[in-house]
């Protein structure tokens, strides 16, 4: 199910089975004609939520970009399968992560070679298939009108280098990706071009923006009131990420 959070943010829930699946936000006032897919998902989980967008009355043509929050394989795996049902939709992605997408690079993707190896004997994946053009190289700080709600880009590194999160300051909502979820927990920093001490700043930027909805992309989101939840989780990790 497609699930409404505020006027022009929409949930599509991920649907984790031996791996897990990011949930997709869909952008865009209705009647905007201009929609935006944050994330995408684990590999052949693309066509469930194309459905759900039909059944939202979103037709593929409407919808403009994908911003990737960032490109581990969870979140880009279906990528090349959304784009190719979704004729108009631009590819947007952090500077520092879509320099690695164009260049063939699955290091960031995957994270580590245990894992890599471990998914290429479950899935086929074509040579190449994550050599991805990007059309938006994101710096962070920018704003974005996305079918007529402002967001501004926030630069969260720290799970991964180019990992942003998506802040409308109207709502006071972040879509924090993986760096901070619901109910305590945060990014892991163990993979490739993770950083500890940069997880813990972008934490403490993160509980610096007053948050009132927190929408993660794994697990359940907060639909309100979530700052004291992110302040304690914030407090609660610091001692672990250095300095
Ligand atoms: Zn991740
Ligand atoms: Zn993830």
């Amino acid at each position: 199910m497609i699930e409404h959070v505020v006027e022009g943010v929409q949930w599509i829930q991920g649907k984790d089975s031996f791996l897990p699946d990011s949930h997709v936000y869909v952008i865009g006032k209705s009647g905007s004609s201009d929609f935006t897919l944050v994330d995408c998902g684990l590999m052949d989980m693309g066509s469930y939520k194309l459905e759900q967008l039909e059944s939202a009355g979103i037709s593929p043509n409407q919808v403009k970009r994908i911003i990737m929050t960032h490109t581990h394989l969870d979140h880009i795996g279906c990528l090349p399968e959304l784009l190719r049902g979704l004729p108009d939709a631009e590819v947007w992605v952090h500077e520092d992560e879509a320099s690695y997408l164009e260049a063939g690079d699955a290091r960031i993707i995957f994270g580590n070679s245990m894992f890599e190896s471990m998914v290429k004997s479950q899935y086929a994946i074509p040579q190449d298939c994550f050599r991805i053009k990007v059309q938006r190289k994101l710096v962070g700080e920018e704003m974005l009108d996305l079918g007529g709600i402002a967001f501004k880009v926030i630069h969260l590194p720290g799970h991964s280098a180019g990992g942003i999160g998506l802040f409308s300051l109207e709502h006071k909502l972040l879509i924090s990706g993986d760096t901070i979820y619901a109910d305590g927990a945060i990014g892991r920093y163990d993979l490739f071009s993770a950083n500890p001490s940069e997880l813990k700043r972008s934490l403490e930027l993160v509980a610096g923006l007053g948050i009132d909805i927190l929408l993660p992309c794994h697990n359940r989101i907060v639909k309100g009131g979530a700052e004291p939840m992110i302040n304690k989780t914030v407090v609660d990790w610091s001692g672990f990420l250095g300095n």
